[in-house]
């Protein structure tokens, strides 16, 4: 047992069966990596929520042969898939997607640790299958417990001071889409009307509907941005937006009110979880992370302004897929 945990204890007597069961995903995963670790190579798409890094996995998949991890702490639980943003199965075109809406959210928490241990097995059959992993998503404290060499479960790094680790257990390309904040808060905020005209509402009540033991503590897919800002809505009127498809009656002036209230909180918590999630990328960055960034702005102005299709998927290739490509092939090379 020493052994295989390297020296996370000083001596056999300071390991206790609890402190041990406590870390056994990670020292499993530590042990069976150990071997591979050094060697393999993975391509990790960070960014913020809603700001491409979905499409450009594709893109890069199309062109590498590659499989995704999903590293997105809401998304790995099955369910909610409007709601949570997963990419939609005839946008993958194909390529497999793995911890993508595996687990069961009625089970507890999935914690970065178990995150840590499962993507590593992912990725060591994925370069086993002589594929590319690319480690896709916006949790950056999963991507952190994935790739830290040093990994305390015990610690949040974001919560706290500790030191980012630098020391990594792959060889790494760190792509990073950036969109500028005001741009993407515009698109965000178009984004939720959008996900509200895609069946978010019937999907959040059939969630409530089925939802047996309604608990006030938020766990797991419960915490997604949706699911706590819809409560009060479905409370006061239970099951009532199945079949209306966000739009509300001019009689029911409460229930408009309330759901407006929804909406509006879903807008601002979104955008909230960008701006978090953009300081979480520049602390990585600032402390040692190689970060290429790819700005991504001027094709979201352009889908923004109504520029066609065509127009500002040109801009989205010539500014995020063909650099991300180059960055790829030299990383590979
Ligand atoms: P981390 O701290 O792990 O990097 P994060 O970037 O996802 O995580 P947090 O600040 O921890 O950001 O916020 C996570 C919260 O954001 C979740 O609890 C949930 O409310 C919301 N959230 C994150 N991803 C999604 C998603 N795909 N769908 C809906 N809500 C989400």
């Amino acid at each position: 047992i020493y052994k295989n945990c390297g020296n996370k204890f000083d001596s056999l007597s300071l390991i206790k069966p609890a402190a041990f069961r406590k870390h056994r995903m990670e020292y499993a995963a530590t042990a069976i990596n150990r071997r591979h670790r050094r060697r393999d190579k993975i391509v990790v798409i960070m960014g913020a929520t809603g700001s491409g890094k979905s499409r450009l996995s594709i893109d890069l998949a199309s062109r590498f042969p590659a499989e995704i991890i999903n590293s997105d702490k809401i998304q790995v639980y099955r369910g909610l898939d409007i709601t949570t943003n997963k990419i939609r199965f005839h946008d993958r075109l194909g390529v497999p997607h793995h911890l993508l809406g595996e687990f069961d959210s009625s089970l507890g928490e999935f914690t970065p640790s178990q995150y840590r241990y499962h993507a590593s097995s992912a990725i060591q059959q994925i370069a086993g299958r002589r594929k590319l992993p690319l480690v896709v998503g916006g949790s950056n404290s999963f991507i952190y417990a994935l790739l830290a060499d040093r990994f305390n479960p015990d610690v949040e790094l974001f919560n706290g001071s500790d030191p980012v680790c630098t020391e990594l257990r792959y060889r790494c390309c760190f792509l990073w889409v950036d969109v500028s904040l005001p741009v993407l808060n515009e698109y965000l905020i178009k984004r939720v009307d959008q996900m509200l005209d895609s069946g978010m509402l019937d999907e959040l009540a059939q969630y409530y509907e089925s939802e047996i033991n309604e608990s006030e503590i938020n766990t797991g897919l419960r915490k997604a941005i949706g699911v706590p800002e819809f409560r009060r809505y479905f409370r006061m009127f239970p099951g009532r937006m199945k079949d209306t498809h966000g739009g509300v009656g001019e009689d029911d002036q409460v229930r408009r009110v309330v759901y407006e209230e929804a909406v509006r909180a879903i807008k601002d918590n979104t955008c909230q979880l960008a701006n978090r999630q953009m300081e979480k990328i520049l602390r990585l960055k600032g402390e040692g992370w190689d970060l290429q960034k790819l700005d991504a702005s001027a094709a979201f102005s352009a889908a923004l302004e109504g520029e066609s299709a065509d127009g500002w998927s040109g801009i989205w290739e010539r500014q995020v897929v063909e650099p991300s490509v180059k960055i790829v092939e030299r990383f590979l090379e």
